[in-house]
């Protein structure tokens, strides 16, 4: 069987990491079978619709690097097929014409609420006659359209009695009594069809093999399976993902922090790192490797091995992963990288990558950078008693600043890291200096921070003159 599988996201809002979860399930799934993956745009509900989503989404999967190979398709632009399905489904006497009113439905509701019973339509409608049918949509029935004083109506599907079952192949059989299965509206009164209709249409149109989706669509199951089996078709194989929890175990969501796809692009992390870190979200390898090529992924990836647990996304895992994936870049690749977060940096390349370089290691995240690395851009503001060691006097810490300034002014001053300890710690034990009373002010004089990278390492990158001129501010700073 050749494989097809298909991202069906409703534009609702802004991806959330869920959604780009379940496209590269669906993604992994296709590349490792050899199969087509395509983009199908769910808008029918125009009530949920938010403009902008369908292109947020088409963004999302391209800075993910998931490309698809058909689509997008939009439902919205293919409203003929599902009219013309749900009137093959009426003349099969597997569907129905409803014309209840909003009013008649929500009292249903409330009587089922009043009796705790699941709300269930009554099948009112069923039993009308083709001529009652006839007259109420207005005489003279061209099916879709309604004659003069017609009433408004919608198309239900009638489901049988009996059981539902199917085999999910993350979950194994799973089974539903009918009896508690709603007469689903397939097609609404403004000719719109449900999700249901229009996603098992365009399943079957579309020769999707498997439908690989997030648990919640799990309950929607059976009513797409009732819907094959009305038309006559072979349903797909379905696998339904299992929720992404929080490290409390309550399900993602913004108490976590950020749950939009593209908001982890913002805070800069990598493509390929939230990549290697979702596909590890609830499944299991069977190895201790934690990195993974796109390519090592593909190869390892099954949709069998996915847990049907939770699956709990540990931010501390992620940063981890994306520090990985940071420290293997090239300097000139991680400079790339970190532009769009350095755009207030004004300097020339060669400087950015100086001063990256001495982060590089310690970077979890690219939106980082600009704490870490404003000190190398702009002489840094900082209050004048951070510059004292915690075991030092101000008098101590001036004179020691003052003799190290002129040390520098009448020295050499190699640019090289260790040369530079070098000679500093000389001039600092020829003169029975403490090392923390000379260097700790040192390195705030340059940086302006508690922490940061060691004084010689910002001094090589700021170079003779701008270290002199800071080591000058901070004694000022002292009187
Ligand atoms: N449009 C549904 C969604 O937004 C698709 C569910 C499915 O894949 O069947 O997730």
């Amino acid at each position: 069987m050749s494989v097809r599988v298909r991202f069906a996201p409703s534009p609702t809002g802004d991806p959330h990491i869920g959604s780009i979860w379940t496209a590269l399930m669906n993604w992994l799934f296709a590349r490792a079978k050899g199969g087509v993956f395509l983009l199908r745009i769910e808008d029918t509900d125009q009530a949920r619709l938010i403009p902008g989503s369908s292109e947020k989404i088409i963004e999302m999967l391209k800075w993910y690097g998931l490309n698809y190979d058909e689509g997008p398709f939009y439902q919205s632009k293919r409203l003929n097929l599902y009219q013309k399905y749900a009137d093959i489904l009426v003349e099969k006497g597997n569907a129905y014409y409803c014309f209840c009113s909003t009013e008649r439905l929500a009292e249903l509701r409330k009587a089922a609420e009043a009796n705790k019973q699941p709300s269930k339509y009554d099948r009112h409608c069923l039993s009308l006659s083709a001529e009652e049918i006839q007259k109420r949509v207005g005489g003279g029935l061209a099916r879709r359209s309604l004659g003069e004083g017609g009433e408004k109506f919608v198309v239900r599907l009638k489901i049988p009695e009996g059981k539902t079952s199917f085999i999910d192949l993350i979950r194994g059989k799973i089974e539903f009594e009918n009896a508690l299965i709603d007469d689903q509206v397939l097609l609404k009164s403004d000719g719109f069809p449900t999700y249901h209709l229009a996603n098992v249409v365009d399943d079957y149109e579309m020769k999707i093999s498997h439908v690989i989706r997030a648990e919640e669509w799990l309950s929607s199951t059976p009513k797409h399976i009732i819907l094959y089996q009305a038309f006559g078709w072979k349903p797909p194989e379905f696998a339904h993902l299992p929720l992404i929890l929080g490290a409390d175990r309550s399900k993602l969501s913004k108490r976590h922090g950020a749950t939009g796809a593209l908001a982890f692009r913002n805070e800069g992390y990598l493509p390929e790192a939230m990549l290697n870190f979702l596909a590890l979200l609830g499944w299991n390898s069977g190895t201790d490797q934690e990195i993974f090529s796109r390519e090592e992924l593909v190869k390892a990836f099954s949709l069998e091995a996915i847990n049907k647990a939770g699956a709990i996304f540990n931010r501390e895992k992620l940063d981890w992963v994306n520090g990985m994936y940071l420290r293997k870049l090239s300097i000139a690749e991680f400079a790339e990288r970190a532009k769009p977060f350095l755009a207030d940096a004004k300097a020339e390349n060669v400087f950015i990558e100086k001063t990256l370089a001495t982060v590089q290691e310690r970077v979890k995240k690219l939106s980082e950078l600009p704490a870490l690395t404003h000190f190398y851009f702009k002489q840094p503001e900082y209050d004048g008693a951070l510059l004292v060691w915690k075991k030092a006097t101000l008098e101590i810490t001036k004179d020691r600043l003052t003799k190290l300034s002129a040390f520098y002014s009448s020295s050499e001053f190699p640019l090289d890291e260790k040369a530079l300890e070098e000679v500093t710690k000389a001039f600092i034990t020829k003169e029975q200096f403490e090392t923390g009373e000379t260097l700790w002010p040192m390195r705030v004089a340059l940086s302006g921070e508690k922490a940061s990278p060691s004084p010689f390492q910002i001094a090589v990158v700021l170079g003779k003159e701008e270290t002199i001129a800071r080591l000058q501010i901070a004694i000022s700073k002292l009187s």
